[in-house]
């Protein structure tokens, strides 16, 4: 069986864009995550895990993020990342807003249903990356760990206090570093 490391976009691999609009919408504002492509390189090509990105984008496709000027910033990410050995084998995107309240949008997980209940995946082993509590709570909801990046920049500071308890459990790693992510990693393996 395989394990997965779902990971996220925004806040964890690139860094989140900053106010008024939160969104990645011009390369001036493309910064990846210190180190990411060092460790999550060391992840790719030493560890036994497959990479499978899972994002709410919301908006895509409306005068907030244009689907080209999406596109063409997140081509640039994937190819940068692909450069170094770092290979999604699938990208989920959502684009709706949270009251919309699709079953798609973290931490809804029926993007990746083909996941679930699969004899080839071991998602008990497999663990999500993300900088929300929703990507810890779409971990839970997979039946999968949290591998949570707690840096200030994420926007649900108040969030954390409320849910934080609930999914205390679902947590295996909080960490601001990929490095430490890494070794966490290389544990398991
Ligand atoms: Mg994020």
């Amino acid at each position: 069986m395989k394990n997965i490391l779902f990971i996220d976009r925004d806040g964890t691999i690139v860094k989140e864009a900053k106010a008024p609009d939160y969104v990645l919408d011009t390369f001036e504002e493309l910064e990846f995550y210190p180190e990411v492509f060092r460790y999550l390189g060391k992840i790719a090509r030493n560890l036994n895990y497959e990479l499978v990105m899972v994002t709410n984008q919301d908006g895509l496709g409306t005068k907030t993020l244009p689907t080209e000027t999406f596109w063409n910033i997140h081509n640039k990410i994937m190819k940068a990342f692909e450069n170094e050995g770092i290979v999604f084998t699938k990208v989920f995107i959502d684009d709706s807003y949270p009251e919309d309240k699709k079953p798609t949008r973290k931490p809804g997980i029926a993007m990746v249903t083909e996941y679930i209940d699969n004899p080839k995946y071991d998602l008990a082993n497999s663990f999500m990356i993300g900088d929300r509590l929703t990507d810890i709570e779409f971990a839970k909801n997979l039946g999968a760990k949290g591998i949570f990046i707690n840096n200030d920049e994420a926007l649900g500071a108040t969030e954390i206090n409320s849910k934080r308890e609930e999914l205390d459990q679902t947590i295996a790693l909080q960490t601001t570093s990929w490095k430490e992510i890494y070794r966490f990693l290389k544990k398991q393996n």
